[in-house]
């Protein structure tokens, strides 16, 4: 079991080689902090049996720190409260709000889902619990604690951390954990999800001070990023295609972050004089509240310059005016009997829960719907498996045949790329002692290695789930 009193060591809980269940544990100055605490997102059977296995006891854990709202950094939280954990979660004030809201819809998610696959399944002996219910999510959200950018959290006498802006979502924080330790103090920076140099919306991330160990994030250590402005002419002409065959666009999108993004690039295509008439439906009650929350901090200095400037000229840059937000779940499910091209938004991202799956299973069969992929879709997601061309797929247990078009955007993502990455890790100044490199497949990281070794980076670690390193040297 954990050995508290051991000096300075990170022990890899998840996102060890893959993308989801982001869990790094920090022993330190006699406590455990815990580096975020993320859902495993995948395969359901998979995921399941994935996230009731902590690597350590909740209740022996003496905080929280968040980086962001992303569930995969965020959604296992309430299992901590449901297994007698009741450790304070510091995170900044708009993760705070973020949390909040993604919390409670993942546990009525979880709970509608449970019980939806066990009424279809109800014949035959599969059953599936939720991991988690309302009650639980509370008792993580009363543990919500916020810090500002830059402001010190004293532990103890040896321990300290601070949030830095990280650029990848609104509230998003990159974590620096400065420990007093025998030889000398030591400072760890954890980046969580690290944000673009050029984003739609947000800052670059701040720029980073120097670190002896580097904890960062690789999702696209061996990818470049398409442009926003291909992006936006790509969305141009789907659109049109859509009205002229009078088809529907479904975008499967992340309640946070994505779904902003896609409304304001969508903001910005209606000022083209061409741009045709077709309704935009938001179709996610957590995307609206989310979108609530951009709405009141778009003046805020969290969004880069470029944004804000956009923000006075065009004072309703998410689509307060002509976006419909759709509420209840038979304004959703009118949808499907509304006939002509039009626009739905709706979660999850990768097609794995929520309304999306029955907009999918009800317009998957039309060859004039476009789904279109803005997110990452990780490896066994119905997103993934739609994006890799399959003509069969399952919805809620039945199959469906795959007739539809299966479109992919690069451009929203709000994770760095490669080239971002690189920048990032160069600026450090001292440069790191290690480099642990998670929130990555294999081929990511390998890529992302082979890239830094080049230009003169060593100590390049790739941990594997549970394994545990020193960090006094
Ligand atoms: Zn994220």
């Amino acid at each position: 079991m954990v050995d508290k009193n051991s000096e300075f060591s990170i022990t890899f809980c998840g996102a060890a080689g893959e993308v989801t269940g982001s869990r790094h544990l920090i022993k330190t100055g006699g406590l455990l902090l815990l580096l975020d605490c993320g859902m495993f997102q995948g395969h359901r059977v998979e995921s399941i049996e994935k996230n009731k296995k902590f690597l350590f006891k909740p209740g022996d854990i003496d905080a929280i720190l968040l980086s962001h709202g992303h569930i995969d950094h965020c959604g296992a939280l309430p299992m901590i409260y449901r297994r007698e954990g009741n450790p304070p979660v510091y995170c900044t004030p708009a993760t705070k709000e973020i949390c909040s809201i993604m919390l409670m819809d993942s546990a009525r998610l979880q709970e509608a889902d449970a019980k939806f696959f066990n009424k279809i399944h109800a014949r035959k002996s599969i059953k599936i619990e939720p991991l988690y219910e309302e009650k639980d999510a509370h008792a993580a959200i009363e543990n919500l604690k916020s810090a500002e950018y830059n402001e010190t959290l004293i532990f103890n006498e040896t321990v300290s951390a601070r949030f830095l802006d990280a650029g990848h979502v609104l509230g998003s924080s990159m974590i620096q954990i400065d420990a007093r330790t025998s030889a000398g103090t030591r400072r760890l920076l954890y980046t969580g999800d690290l944000g673009r140099r050029k984003s739609l919306l947000m800052n670059p991330p701040s720029p980073p001070p120097g670190a002896d160990w580097l904890v960062i994030e690789s999702t696209y250590g061996s990818r470049i990023h398409d442009s926003a402005e291909d992006a936006r002419n790509r969305l141009f002409e789907i659109i049109k295609r859509a009205v002229r065959e009078k088809g529907k666009i479904l975008i499967p999108s992340f309640a946070l972050e994505r779904t902003q993004e896609i409304i304001f690039v969508l903001d910005n295509l209606r000022h083209r004089s061409d741009f045709p008439d077709i309704p935009i439906y938001l179709d996610s009650p957590m995307a609206v509240s989310i979108t609530k929350i951009f709405n009141r901090y778009s003046r805020s200095p969290c969004f880069d310059a470029e944004f804000r400037k956009y923000a006075e000229i065009d004072n309703d840059p998410f689509g307060f005016e002509y976006v419909k937000f759709v509420h209840s779940k038979e304004e959703s499910q009118s949808l499907n009997d509304r006939p002509g091209s039009m626009i739905i938004i709706s979660a999850s991202g990768m097609l794995e829960g929520g309304r999306v799956l029955h907009h999918l299973r009800n317009n998957i069969a039309n060859e004039n719907t476009t789904v279109l992929l803005v997110g990452y879709q990780a490896e066994g997601a119905l997103g993934r498996r739609l994006q890799d061309g399959v003509k069969k797929v399952k919805i809620f247990g039945i199959e469906h045949e795959v007739f539809c078009r299966v479109e992919t955007l690069n451009v929203f993502s709000s994770h760095a790329d490669k080239e971002d990455i690189i920048a990032f890790i160069t600026g450090l100044n001292p440069a790191p002692k290690k480099i642990f490199l998670v929130h990555g497949d294999n081929h990511s990281r390998s890529a992302l290695t082979e890239e830094l070794k080049s230009r003169g980076f060593q100590n390049i670690m790739l941990p594997e789930l549970g394994q545990t390193y020193n960090l006094i040297e």
